[in-house]
């Protein structure tokens, strides 16, 4: 009795926590600005992912999604601009403070981004080998619990990136990102060049594990369909700018040009091959 109470207790305590932190600004980009030689390619970004946001960001091909989301975890050091995460300007973090956040967020590269020399168990707990937190028996631990919720088995582990389909290696690349429990996950179309079934695996996944984490997501996509289902945001972005945001169910019925052609591009077909 004694321990369900105090178990209800942390269940309120922790509930408490979400209530006054959702819809918090977690990261915050004011201005933010981003050329190469005379290619202006985000001309002034205004944008907040708030806890608890799942948003989808869409745009063109080449329009600077990969770019804008690199600037949001410091992994592009924008021109001109602002990046907040939690009210901290991240130019101005040191080292230290730069690396605890790196735990706090997940990120799945647009193209994968595993490692072709390291084992799937060793792709997958990368960060925590590298630190030297964990040893190798609890990262291989940690390894087969991340791939049990992308619905891959052990079997898996040692084998090597080039020997997975691609769904798979997405999968995995999935079970990276979530490997340090992140408060946010940033993912780069995590279902570009898959077929329509394996969208939907994945989709399905990206859900879970948001769910299973509690975590804040951003996710690039041009899979409309897709991005009704796994978001309650989505920002568009357009020559440089974020020509429209709002919540999902409003995009429909959105009268922006832009947003209308975009939609109009992308009716009829599924997964994210054009982007
Ligand atoms: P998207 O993800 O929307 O397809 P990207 O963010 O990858 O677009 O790229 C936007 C533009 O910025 C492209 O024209 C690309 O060529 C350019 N770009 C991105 N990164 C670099 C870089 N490191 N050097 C030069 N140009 C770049
Ligand atoms: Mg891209």
């Amino acid at each position: 009795m004694f321990w369900f109470r105090a178990h209800l207790r942390t269940v309120e305590i922790s509930l408490s926590i979400c209530e006054e932190t959702i819809g918090t600004d977690m990261i915050k980009l004011t201005g933010v600005k981003k050329s190469f030689n005379s290619l202006e390619v985000l001309k002034g970004i205004d944008l907040e992912l708030l806890r608890g946001d799942s948003m989808v960001l869409i745009g063109g091909s080449g329009s600077g999604k990969s770019l804008l989301m690199k600037s949001m975890i410091g992994l592009m050091c924008p021109d001109d601009g602002l990046v907040e995460i939690d009210g901290r300007d991240l130019q101005k973090m040191g080292e230290v403070e730069r690396r605890t956040f790196d735990d706090r967020f997940g990120m799945l590269f647009q193209y994968g981004g595993l490692f072709d020399g390291m084992t799937v168990w060793q792709n997958i707990a990368f960060k925590q080998l590298q630190s030297g937190r964990m040893s190798e028996r609890e990262a291989r631990e940690m390894a087969a619990d991340k791939l049990s919720i992308v619905n891959l088995g052990s079997e898996v582990s040692d084998l090597y990136p080039a020997e997975l389909s691609g769904g798979m290696q997405k999968r995995v690349g999935l079970a990276r990102a979530i490997a340090t429990n992140p408060e946010v996950l940033f993912l780069d179309e995590p279902t570009a060049g898959l077929d329509p079934i394996m969208c939907n695996i994945i989709y399905d996944m990206i859900l879970k594990s948001v769910q299973e984490l509690g975590a804040t997501s951003f996710v690039i996509t041009s899979d409309m369909t897709g991005a009704r289902r796994i978001s309650n945001k989505v920002a568009m972005l357009h020559d440089g700018r974020i020509g429209w945001q709002g919540a999902t169910e409003d995009l429909e019925h959105s009268d922006n040009p832009e947003v209308r052609r975009f939609l109009e591009s992308k009716s009829g077909r599924s997964g994210d091959v054009a982007a």
